[in-house]
């Protein structure tokens, strides 16, 4: 489902990716770690282009993100091409980004009425089965400010499903929560992942990620140092510096 193929990316003369090279199959899990600065986050927007690659290139289901492929060459996507491949890619960020006006069920049902143009009978139904899908049915008619930090995530989930994405992106998508929250949203994730979604996942989470990972991929200085199972990884890690890292969280 996803392909990267040896993606660099550099900020001014700041080398952030030297050559990511990572597969993600259907239905697939794959946590990313790795100490803060090392790419991480970087990875994970050229996945969507919301960062640029400067060499290498990424594809999801098959398609290059952001290019068109000719014989001479990769040839940069029209603003509209980019909207449609991204709208196929969920992603939760750090930060809920709900719209503050609208209530959860108009942030979830918004983007399929009109970026999708969905009917608004339908979206709504649908609307209201995902929130109900992360627990939320109760608050269907709440504003993010009447909402928890974990129950703001939970809508930014549902928001992203009703999107009917191929593919989840999550950038530590519990960081910014009180401990007591991060429970309730790691939860709503590993029922999606038992459903089958195909998840990229950047996490501090270890726990979560030994429980819920098919694969880790530690990354260390814009690279991934190594990638396996979680029994791999973080059982019998190959290289010091994923067992320096592990020592210092776990
Ligand atoms: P963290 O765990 O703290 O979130 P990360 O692994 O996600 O870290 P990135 O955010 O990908 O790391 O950043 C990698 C490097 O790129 C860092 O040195 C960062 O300062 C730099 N960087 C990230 N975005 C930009 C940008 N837009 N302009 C310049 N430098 C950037
Ligand atoms: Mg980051």
């Amino acid at each position: 489902m996803v392909s990267a193929q040896g993606v660099h990316k550099h900020f001014g003369d700041l080398h952030v990716l030297k050559g990511i090279d990572l597969e993600v199959a259907p239905g697939e899990v794959v946590c990313v770690i790795g100490p803060s600065g090392s790419g991480k986050s970087t990875f994970l927007r050229c996945v969507n282009h919301l960062e640029r690659v400067d060499a290498g290139k990424v594809l999801v289901d098959g398609e290059i993100i952001g290019y068109h492929e000719k014989d001479d060459g990769l040839h940069e996507m029209s603003h509209a091409e980019v909207a449609r491949q991204r709208s196929t890619i969920g992603m939760v960020f750090q930060r809920f980004n709900l719209f503050p006006n609208m209530t959860a069920l108009e942030n979830v049902v918004c983007g399929p009425i009109w970026v999708n143009g969905e009917n608004r009978t339908g979206a709504v139904e649908r609307g209201r089965r995902l929130l109900d899908r992360v627990g939320l049915a109760d608050k269907v008619d709440g504003y993010p400010a009447q909402l928890s930090g974990g129950q703001q995530q939970r809508v930014a989930i549902a928001r992203a499903l009703a999107m009917r994405p191929k593919l989840m992106l999550f950038d530590e998508p519990t960081s910014a929560l009180d401990p007591e929250l991060v429970g309730e949203v790691l939860d709503v994730m590993g029922d999606l992942a038992r459903d089958g979604m195909t998840m990229l996942v950047v996490t501090h989470e270890i726990g979560f990620a030994r429980g819920v990972a098919d694969r880790i991929a530690f990354m260390d200085g814009g690279s991934i140092v190594e990638c396996g199972t979680p029994a791999q990884v973080i059982g019998q890690p190959r290289h010091e510096r994923t067992r320096a890292f592990l020592s210092k969280v776990l």
